[in-house]
């Protein structure tokens, strides 16, 4: 079997869970997301069922995959429902629905339900992005009061620019949303990790912990205590001497400046390390560290082993984890870690066991 796999460090996930929790205080919704942003779902959500107030998914399916495998917890859709059958199947499920444009609250006041619901109103606060006005804030509320099948209603907003904090944006959100909200009933959600991390006045009753929680800063450098949880590892599978002057790869985009090793490496893009990486990305070497040379290809890639001699076929090859941060992999190839680490796939997953 090809010597590729993400390993899934659930202890380490835990330990982002609590260190959101000590910044926060109040309640967490574990966001898992997109199969947990590509860690696995159910075993993130299992790991987390100790501890996690509540879990946010994008929706239903999501959510059903969640109680199927005995998750007891809320479960926050932070798209909402699409229409009336998805309406009431949260309603049965007791799934917390994310209200963000009209059509929703018609299907509210339209639907039948089995059992009372229990949502959150999403204020656009200056994003821009999902969410209603401000100045309807209290005109929605009283609708979706008023329909007879609203028990409870959340309030809550998202940030466009948390991960700045040398950026008064936030400041301006959160004076905005409490300004629409003010004299309203409810709990608050405000914050992502970002928010979490960068923002105390962010929180409030319930956090929206997403990035974090896989062990990603979202503002890289703050040493946040952060532990990653993804290790995507490979190993060298064929060795060459380059001599000076010779190209490697397509494109021929390394021309080697001196007699070089090459390692070569069995993960490509199509397992989402990705292929707009340049010479020079950081990689790790049987633990220590070296660089991309040459460009990605779909199942394979080229490190530099000319200063590691010890380095050969068998040794062990990290992508990224705890000794590459994915935020550096991320950032050299012109993206964020959210994006690398929901991208990993056809590698096989090995999930630690958490006790
Ligand atoms: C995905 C998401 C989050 C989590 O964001 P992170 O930056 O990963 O912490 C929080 N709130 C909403 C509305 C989201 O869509």
């Amino acid at each position: 079997m090809r010597p590729t796999r993400a390993l899934i460090d659930l202890d380490a996930l835990r330990h982002n869970y609590h260190i959101a929790q000590q910044r926060h205080g109040g309640h967490l919704f574990a966001v898992v997301k997109a199969n947990a942003y590509g860690h696995g779902a159910l075993a993130c959500a299992q790991t987390l069922s100790w501890d996690a107030d509540g879990y946010a998914v994008a929706f239903l399916e999501e959510a059903l995959a969640l109680r199927g495998s005995g998750i007891k917890q809320p479960i926050l859709l932070l798209e909402g429902i699409f229409d009336p059958t998805e309406l009431f199947e949260a309603a049965r499920h007791g799934f917390w629905p994310v209200i963000h444009h009209p059509a929703q609250i018609e299907m509210i006041v339209k639907t039948d339900l089995p059992a009372p619901l229990r949502v959150w109103l999403k204020i656009n606060s200056g994003m821009n992005r999902a969410g209603f006005p401000l100045g309807d804030t209290r005109r929605v509320w009283r609708q979706l009061m008023v329909s007879g099948k609203v028990e409870e209603c959340g309030l809550m907003t998202h940030f466009a620019r948390a991960d700045e904090p040398e950026c008064d944006a936030t400041t301006q959100q959160i004076h905005a949303f409490d300004k629409a909200t003010r004299g309203l009933p409810g709990a608050r959600s405000l914050a992502n990790s970002a928010a979490i991390l960068a923002w105390p006045d962010a929180c409030r009753d319930w956090a929206r912990p997403g990035i974090m929680l896989y062990g990603a800063d979202p503002i890289p450098g703050e040493g946040n205590g952060l532990c990653p949880v993804m290790t995507l590892e490979s190993r060298i599978i064929a060795v060459r001497d380059l001599p000076a002057g010779e190209p490697l790869g397509y494109g021929a985009r390394f021309i080697a400046p001196r007699p070089t090793r090459v390692g070569l490496v069995a993960i490509g893009y199509a397992d989402g390390y990705p292929r707009s990486a340049p010479d020079g990305v950081p990689v790790a070497v049987d633990n220590k560290l070296t660089s991309l040379i040459g460009r990605v290809s779909m199942d394979m890639l080229t490190v530099d082993l000319t200063d590691l001699p010890e380095a050969g076929i068998g040794s062990i090859v990290e992508l990224w984890g705890k000794q590459v941060s994915v935020n550096q992999v991320a950032q050299s190839a012109g993206t964020i870690a959210y994006e690398l680490l929901c991208n990993v796939k056809r590698v096989p997953f090995i999930w630690n066991k958490s006790d």
